[in-house]
């Protein structure tokens, strides 16, 4: 299929429309041959084998052992762009492939320390109690159990822009200035929906971003 298919395609399940996320595995010219596609609403994915996206098949992701790259680009609904997402504890683990998925740089808190590299950009920081950084510096944020006690949940929930979304462990309590948007066994999903204070004086990147 044409690459540029994907601006067309939504997850086939039912639900409100949702784009799909693409990891291309190889590609040649402008057709995807091989590709997994992940939907960021109910974390179907699918896969494009032999150049066919095969809609027929459905996998739904599922947290496994280990984060899974491709669950986290879709739940956190990340796309390429200048801001950053984070990635807490375990879930810089899923660091390395999720580069793979989404350009954007990434910012890892306490990361373990046999985390592999990611080829993206990122930065790994070390904190206890709260996370350092300002209000709407981030485009989303992975949250695992050890990151979710309500002092550094409340920093990262200010941190990450207004329509980015958080994944933290199902048994957190969803914070205020958050809606949520989906859970299953294992985490909920929420869009930060209303403006951390502190954030009267911002400047908006564009003037599409207002309101
Ligand atoms: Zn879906």
């Amino acid at each position: 299929m044409l690459r540029d298919l994907l601006d067309s395609l939504r997850c086939p399940r039912a639900h409100e429309e949702a784009w799909l996320v693409a990891m291309v595995h190889r590609a040649d010219g402008p057709y995807l041959i091989e590709a997994d596609l992940a939907c960021p609403s109910c974390g179907a994915e699918f896969v494009v084998a032999g150049g066919v996206a095969q809609f027929d098949t459905v996998t739904v992701l599922e947290q496994a052992t280990s984060p899974d790259a491709m669950r986290v680009a879709a739940l956190l609904h990340i796309t390429d762009g200048a801001f950053p997402v984070l990635l807490a504890g375990v879930y810089a683990a899923a660091g390395a492939r999720l580069a793979d998925v989404v350009s954007g740089p990434q910012v890892w808190v306490n990361a373990p320390r046999d985390a592999a590299v990611p080829a993206a950009a990122y930065s790994a920081i070390e904190v206890t109690g709260r996370v350092p950084l300002g209000v709407e510096t981030l485009a989303g944020a992975a949250i695992d159990a050890a990151h979710a006690a309500p002092d550094m949940l409340d920093s990262i929930v200010r941190a990450v822009r207004t329509g980015g979304r958080i994944m933290a462990p199902v048994d957190t309590p969803v914070p205020a200035g958050v809606k949520e948007l989906a859970r299953d066994a294992h985490e909920w999903v929420a869009e930060v929906t209303t403006r951390a204070s502190g954030l009267v004086e911002l400047r908006r990147r564009a003037p599409d971003a207002v309101g």
